[in-house]
């Protein structure tokens, strides 16, 4: 499906917004232009809806959940960041992988399985993109992830050709 990802992006997040608590305040840094994606909706919604999760699950203290988006040359590049645990150094690039969790009695205690983000990978490299984290311990993790879009296409008004 094309989709505009401005209003794509907004109806996830609405949806968290709906049931989080009110220790977690949601700021949306949106861009004012257009972005046009050609995407698995179902798939990249499991996608998005996995990093939120996370970023809420891991910040049991609340803190702001920041969601943005920019245009990078032929990527749409989505972040989302938090100011929960965070993820130590070393652990960072494994994350992705199959059935990792950082801290093993964190992870008891937080439930889950640890294929969450192995899944994400996988779809957004099915869609060409790339995913990857940046995080701090005990001040907050970003996730940032690309999905290919096609300026061309595109007329000045940000609208399907
Ligand atoms: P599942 O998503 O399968 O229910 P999960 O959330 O543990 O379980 P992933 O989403 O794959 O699994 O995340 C893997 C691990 O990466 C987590 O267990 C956690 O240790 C760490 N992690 C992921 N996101 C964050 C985050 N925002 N802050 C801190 N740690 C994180
Ligand atoms: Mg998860």
């Amino acid at each position: 499906d094309i989709v505009l990802f401005n209003s794509f992006f907004n109806r996830i997040i609405d949806r968290f917004e709906m049931s989080k608590s009110d220790k977690v305040q949601f700021e949306r840094l949106f861009p004012e232009s257009s972005f046009y994606v050609e995407i698995d909706t179902d798939k990249v919604t499991q996608v998005i809806d996995n990093i939120i999760s996370n970023a809420i699950k891991y910040s049991p203290d609340g803190g702001n959940i920041r969601f943005g988006f920019t245009g990078q040359e032929d990527m749409l590049k989505v972040m989302i960041s938090d100011d929960g645990l965070g993820i130590p150094k070393e652990n960072v690039s494994r994350i992705f992988d199959r059935f990792y969790r950082v801290d093993r009695a964190r992870a008891r205690s937080m439930g889950g399985t640890g294929l969450g983000l192995a899944i994400a990978r996988e779809m957004i490299e099915a869609h060409g993109g790339k995913i990857w984290a940046e995080s701090e311990e005990g001040q907050g993790t970003t996730i940032f992830f690309t999905l290919p879009y096609d300026a061309d296409e595109f007329n000045e008004a940000g609208e399907w050709e």
